[in-house]
């Protein structure tokens, strides 16, 4: 089920990046050699009270040269359309202001959950003064140091109260996906295209389709789909919808909230910068990845195109090697009836779980074809495997010395498990434990 979204604003300058970054931690692992991984972010997973929550930095996403007061106005109503609960920043420094009363507006006028927080109160002596802040008309307002990481706890206790009830679970048996890219790629032309098919059911009342988050439906097998974030694919003509960090925060909440990613790329355009990011996103969180390559009818092809096409992209994400391509226009619809199927597919295989004894043959017969690596007269030493975890399929290797197991020998041990078992479009992590 998706993740509860708390998103803070304010006016530039209160602090929203450093408490974002006191709330988030360092809980998103950043590979070091995944390419095109931002740094700066805007868009981070964190947890309170066991109750996990998706935090969005509204104060990274700016408008290109916009004034100043429609930043701001465009930050608040990203907020209240993206948030289950609005963190919503000001500073003890600076006192109400005019910018404030303006942010405050914007707020009474939607219905979202307001919780407020009074930053920079970096001693006990400045408490006093929070009272002025009542007159913000939110309620009890909450004292914070974003540099000291004072008050948190009381704020998150406030927020995680405000977290709507649980809706229902999915059907046992759904499948979670989402598309990915850039604006303009085509995901919203492929939404319509796959759920206009006959051969697809889509179950939302009649109507309601256009304004659901997600769209359940099912494919002519009767297997159960939900589409994640269609809302955010369908354009609602909101400025701040083409901006790039707004779609890649988009993105990046969509991937979290889906099993499988479907990453769309231009085939006219090829790749740029933003898709690199999104991909590696998805990557890194482990979930199964499909690349299809849209506007397929556009591009001038011969015999070769296809597999040229296949090899840039295969370039381009070296890490995305198990990743399936499929090359389809939503224009013509070609090959987009094979879509289901192919989520399908990569869906069996991120939740593929390979008995212990079957996994270790395959294991021992690949250290048998290519010895183990030794360093100053000690060899590595691999005892046995076993499966931990699906989505993804998580593999811990007993080893005498993990620090011994290299990255090409890992690499190696990980193609010899996908030429035995099919793990198309799925990563494989893999865990090496000391075994004495
Ligand atoms: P944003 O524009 O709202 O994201 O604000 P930033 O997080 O970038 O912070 C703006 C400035 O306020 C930076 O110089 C921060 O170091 C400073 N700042 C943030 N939190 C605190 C705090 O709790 N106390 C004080 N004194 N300064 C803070
Ligand atoms: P999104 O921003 O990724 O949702 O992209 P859209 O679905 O809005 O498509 C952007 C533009 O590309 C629109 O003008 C579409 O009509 C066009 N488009 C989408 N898919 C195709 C395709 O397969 N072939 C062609 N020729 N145009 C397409």
């Amino acid at each position: 089920m998706a993740k509860p979204v708390v998103a803070i604003v304010g006016r530039p300058n209160v602090g929203k990046s450093t408490i974002f970054n006191r709330i988030a931690g360092d809980r998103i692992s950043i590979v070091e050699d995944t390419p095109g991984v931002t740094r700066d972010r805007i868009y981070a997973n964190s947890e309170w009270l066991g109750q996990q929550f998706s935090l969005i930095d509204t104060g990274g996403i700016d408008i290109d040269d916009a004034p100043f007061i429609k930043q701001i106005t465009e930050q608040a109503e990203i907020a209240i359309d993206e948030a289950d609960v609005i963190i919503y920043l000001v500073s003890i420094k600076e006192g109400v202001t005019d910018a404030d009363e303006h942010v405050a507006q914007i707020l009474y006028r939607s219905d979202k959950p307001v919780v407020l927080g009074v930053n920079k109160v970096d001693n006990p002596e400045l408490r006093s003064e929070i009272y002025d802040f009542y007159s913000l008309g939110f309620g009890d307002p909450y004292p914070l140091s974003g540099s000291h990481g004072l008050g948190l706890g009381d704020l998150l206790d406030a927020v995680v109260k405000n977290f709507p009830e649980k809706s229902g679970e999915d059907e046992p048996g759904t499948i979670r996906f989402s598309l990915i890219g850039r604006p303009n790629v085509g995901k919203s032309s492929i939404v319509n295209a796959l759920l206009g098919e006959d051969r697809v059911i889509v179950s939302d009342v009649a109507g309601t389709t256009r304004d659901a988050i997600d769209t359940k439906f099912t494919d002519e097998d009767g297997d159960r789909f939900v589409m994640v974030d269609t809302a955010g694919i369908r354009k609602k003509g909101k400025v701040y919808e083409n901006t790039e960090r707004y779609s890649v925060m988009r993105a990046l909440k969509a991937i979290d909230n889906s099993d499988v990613a479907l990453f769309v790329i231009n085939g006219e355009e090829g790749i740029r910068e933003q898709d690199k990011r999104v991909a590696g996103y998805a990557h890194e969180a482990g979930k199964a990845i499909i690349i299809v390559v849209n506007k397929w009818d556009l591009v001038k092809k011969d015999n070769h195109t296809m597999q040229e096409f296949e090899a840039y992209i295969r370039d381009q994400f070296v890490y995305l090697a198990y990743a399936p391509i499929i090359f389809v226009s939503a224009k013509t619809t070609q090959r987009l009836e094979q879509l289901p199927a192919l989520i399908k597919k990569v869906n069996t295989n991120h939740t593929r779980r390979i008995q212990s004894s079957v996994l270790n043959d395959v294991i021992m017969d690949a250290i048998a074809m290519n010895s183990t690596p030794s360093d100053n007269g000690k060899r590595l030493r691999v005892y046995y495997a076993t499966q931990v975890a699906i989505q993804p399929p998580t593999f811990v290797v007993f080893v005498n010395d993990p620090d011994m197991m290299h990255f090409s020998y890992e690499r190696f041990l990980e193609n010899q498990i996908r030429n035995a078992f099919d793990f198309t479009g799925t990563p494989i992590h893999m865990i090496e434990r000391r075994r004495k």
